[in-house]
């Protein structure tokens, strides 16, 4: 878990730079929409990215540190930095982790922002626990299959490519279920027996 975060955090101060860029770009020329490494960059999105992360990151990292008792970093490198430290001291003394699940939405928000992420897919199925614990279950929502997303990786020779990967899970956004590739045909058989 803390080397998914320490991933994240890492892969999430490698894009801010890029969400500077697409806004200047953006604002450079004769406006609209453009392309950043051939994939269509949506001014609104980055801006409404670069906000957020300018708002949250600073709060989150102040919060932590403070419940820590330490002084917070000054810049959003050292801040994502400190971050999967945060978490792992913040769970150890029993206080609730409001990092990671910010970090995961923060660097969701900039892969939409810079169109490296793909949408998701609504599937033609309500979740199996709809019917089986509907008590415990909010709604009859459909199952939703988790869009492909891009991560940059250096090229030969300099400059940058997207590699697109499958995020291969499928969740209910009303429980929380989630399924990964693995476990489709598992799922594929509950939802026959449940249409049987
Ligand atoms: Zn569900």
């Amino acid at each position: 878990m803390a080397t998914d975060l320490a991933g994240a955090c890492a892969e999430l101060a490698g894009l801010c730079p890029h969400l500077a860029d697409a806004l200047q770009r953006d604002n450079g020329g004769e406006g609209g929409t453009r392309t950043w490494h051939g994939i269509l960059v949506v001014n609104a999105d980055v801006l409404h990215a670069i906000v957020t992360l300018g708002r949250e990151i600073p709060a989150a990292a102040a919060q932590a540190a403070a419940d820590l008792g330490e002084k917070p970093p000054a810049r959003t490198g050292a801040r994502l930095r400190q971050f999967p430290r945060y978490a792992e001291r913040l769970t150890l003394l029993g206080r609730p982790d409001t990092i990671t699940g910010a970090v995961h939405r923060w660097l969701a928000l900039t892969k939409r922002a810079l169109g490296l992420r793909r949408p998701d897919t609504t599937l033609p199925h309500p979740c199996p626990w709809a019917d089986t614990a509907p008590e415990n279950h909010p709604g009859r929502e459909a199952l939703v299959l988790v869009g492909a997303e891009g991560f940059l990786r250096p090229e030969r020779g300099g400059g940058l490519r997207v590699e697109w990967v499958a995020a291969g899970r499928i969740y209910c956004p009303a429980c929380g279920a989630s399924w990964s590739q693995a476990e489709w045909p598992l799922l594929e058989r509950i939802l026959d027996m449940a249409t049987a």
